[in-house]
């Protein structure tokens, strides 16, 4: 064991959310453009093999995971999801063309969102009720969305990031789990994690964050929000970054950058971190959250209105 691994008796007992974004190399927001939709079916597809990987990987460390599939995945590899799902895993949407929300139309966005909910339940026959949206894209633009994902019987969102980006975040919303109540109804919203530091939410918990950056922030961060926030830490990432041998997009120098930096690596420090951290599906984790400490559930309201 690494000597900044603590020893498993000095792990948090608390349970953290992994979740990953099943999608291919080509589908990524920073790709945008590159890759026409009209041209997804001729590229080469390396989303099974990643994904297959990535469950050997959880089953060596005997974890569970939550899932957000894309519907243009589930409709052409349907034996994937159905192996992700006979594993346990928790399965859920993460749309279905990988168009990011605030640059469609509510009938647009419901309409994408019923094919990939209709498409990933035909593959499984488990009720899909928890969403992530392409690039974390429900933003003050967008928030509309959480009203439809409540009229479509989602139970939860993991869609808003409390952060500043150039491409999604709210950097006022709430950092850890809460409720959204609508006059259509209720839903769980579920953060990826960040710490707080000063005046900023600084993102510590997967994607490029975990990639590109040290490990060490990474472990440094969920310990802080298990042990002096009291809280699970929401992780995520996609098969493609476990991928060193992808084919490489001819992308600008930044999202060069962002996509292939550290793919190499990516396993490795994986494992790493499911030595140092407990985890399990994002819906174990909502149950287990005490979101009610006086008996009601904590309803956070998000800075803007829509
Ligand atoms: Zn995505």
């Amino acid at each position: 064991m690494r000597a900044e691994s603590p020893a498993p008796s000095a792990r948090s007992p608390i349970v953290n959310a992994m979740t990953v974004d099943v999608e291919d190399y080509f589908h990524v927001s920073v790709f945008d453009g590159l890759v026409p939709r009209h041209q997804w079916d001729r590229m080469e597809s390396r989303v099974c093999a990643n994904t297959e990987r990535l469950l050997e990987i959880f089953a060596d460390s005997n974890i569970l995971a939550t899932f957000f599939i894309l519907g243009w995945v589930a409709e052409r590899f349907p034996a994937l999801i159905q192996r992700i799902a006979r594993g346990g895993h928790e399965i859920a949407s993460h749309s279905y063309a990988h168009r990011l929300v605030y640059d469609l139309t509510p009938a647009v966005f419901r309409e994408d969102l019923r094919r990939s909910k209709a498409v990933i339940e035909e593959a499984t026959g488990i009720r899909v009720c928890g969403y992530r949206a392409p690039s974390y894209s429900v933003t003050p633009r967008s928030l509309w969305a959480l009203d439809i994902l409540i009229e479509e019987g989602f139970l939860y969102d993991a869609s808003i990031f409390p952060i500043h980006h150039d491409r999604y975040g709210i950097p006022l919303s709430p950092r850890h789990a809460y409720v959204i109540r609508r006059e259509c109804g209720q839903l769980f919203e579920v953060p990826a994690s960040t710490v707080r530091c000063g005046s900023m939410n600084l993102p510590i918990a997967g994607g490029g964050y975990f990639r590109i950056l040290p490990y060490g922030w990474t472990r440094w961060g969920i310990a802080r929000i298990n042990q002096i926030d009291g809280k699970p830490a929401v992780f995520y990432m996609h098969p493609w970054e476990i991928d060193p041998e992808q084919p490489r997009l001819r992308a600008g120098l930044v999202s060069r950058f962002r996509h292939y930096r550290n793919l190499d690596k990516t396993e490795s420090r994986l494992r790493t971190l499911l030595r140092d951290f407990r985890f399990s599906t994002l819906e174990s984790v909502l149950g287990a959250i005490d979101l009610a400490p006086s008996g009601r559930p904590a309803v956070a309201a998000l800075p803007y209105i829509w």
